[in-house]
């Protein structure tokens, strides 16, 4: 006799579900996997109604899945919530060019507006070019830093309230360790956060937080959603893979390890002798930035003036001691529009479409009749 599943004891059970091991049917495992995400964007109050959602999309699974259950989530519970796809291309022929066609077919398939900002359009070099001056060692350094004011550049071309990444409970939870093994403690204590607001940041969340890799894949499989595979073909970030290798042995001897590593992060407490980065703006692009010129003007400045070490943590030594500058190199460089610039757009936007009337209240509790700016959040759904 076929095993019944353990939560509607009615239908077949076919998959052992990898966060709790209960056997269950597919109907169920869609309903919890939703419901805990659901779950987890009303318990942090995530959201507020009316707020311009960007999702981070990669053309992943993380983030097809997130697109897809951010969309499903939008629509059953009427959060309110104006969703766009958002996407970086780094420039790196045969992966991501590869990854974005996937964006485009989810544009399509999920009814979602998309903007792509490249590194090239932004910086004035892709990664591959960026691979060629400084090789393959150093080169995520290059793409984490670049990646993140990316987003907030595309964030502020949207007027995005929110920015939404696939980040899932392995990815927290590796986080954790790495931070940990390495003691810095000031990303320790922010890694754990599901929401990062800090003064002049677009904010940004992880409603997959406490969402498994293997649901992921999971979900993304048994709904056949359109998603790619490609491991990134640059270096991959080797101290993360020892990390993620360490957590999966954790994991097959005890599943609930993912879910505890990320419980006792949220635990600790960073001493208050511990010092924190103080924000400030760089005095070149206007970005937040705890020094005088941020990481990203100091990759770029480097890359310009052929000192690509320049800026990368352990060759802290490199110079522009008697480099030549740019033009006279006869190199390139690209005006980077100032985040200043990109604020006033954003606010001139937001104004036009106050003016426009068109982010009126369309809550199903009043129908519409109120006509008024909405922001309540999202806690009693
Ligand atoms: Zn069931
Ligand atoms: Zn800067």
């Amino acid at each position: 006799m076929p095993r019944l599943c353990e939560i509607c004891q009615n239908s077949k059970a076919v998959l052992r579900r990898p966060k709790t091991a209960q056997r269950i049917c597919k109907q169920c495992f869609y309903h919890v996997f939703e419901t805990e995400v659901h779950n987890t964007i009303v318990d942090n109050q995530l959201f507020r109604r009316g707020d311009r959602v960007g999702i981070g999309a990669s053309g992943g699974k993380d983030s097809t899945v997130l697109a897809y259950v951010m969309k499903t989530l939008n629509e059953r519970h009427n959060y309110g919530l104006d969703l766009y796809l958002l996407s970086i291309d780094e420039g790196i022929a045969g992966y991501r060019d590869d990854s974005l066609e996937t964006v485009k077919r989810n544009k399509e398939q999920y009814s979602l507006p998309l903007l792509i900002v490249s590194y090239e359009q932004l910086y004035g070099w892709s990664m591959d070019s960026i691979v060629e001056a400084v090789g393959r060692k150093n080169n995520c350094t290059f793409c984490g830093v670049f990646r993140r004011q990316a987003l907030d550049r595309g964030a502020l071309m949207l007027d995005l309230d929110h920015i939404v990444t696939g980040h899932n409970a392995d990815d927290v939870a590796e986080t954790i360790l790495m931070n940990i093994f390495r003691g810095d403690l000031p990303r320790l204590g922010r890694c754990t956060e599901i929401a990062t607001a800090g003064d002049g940041y677009i904010v940004r969340s992880k409603p997959f937080k406490y969402a498994y890799e293997k649901e992921i894949v999971m979900y993304a499989y048994f709904k056949k959603l359109d998603y790619f595979s490609t491991e990134c073909t640059y270096s991959p970030n080797a101290y993360r893979g020892y990390a993620r290798e360490f957590l999966k042995d954790l994991e097959a001897v005890r599943p609930s390890a993912i879910l505890d590593i990320i419980y006792s992060g949220e635990a600790m407490q960073v001493a208050q002798d511990v010092q924190m980065p103080v924000a400030a703006q760089c005095e070149r692009c206007g970005y937040i930035s705890s020094n005088r010129v941020c990481k990203a003007c100091t990759l770029l400045e480097g890359l310009e003036r052929g000192v690509p070490k320049l800026g990368i943590a352990r060759s802290a030594k490199a110079s522009l001691e008697g480099v030549p500058d740019v033009a006279k190199r006869g190199g390139r460089t690209v005006e980077r529009v100032h985040f200043d610039k990109l604020w006033e757009n954003a606010r001139r936007m937001r104004l036009e479409r106050s003016e426009n009337n068109t982010d009126v209240c369309t809550g199903s509790a009043c129908a519409g009749v109120c006509n008024a700016q909405n922001t309540g959040s999202l806690t009693n759904m």
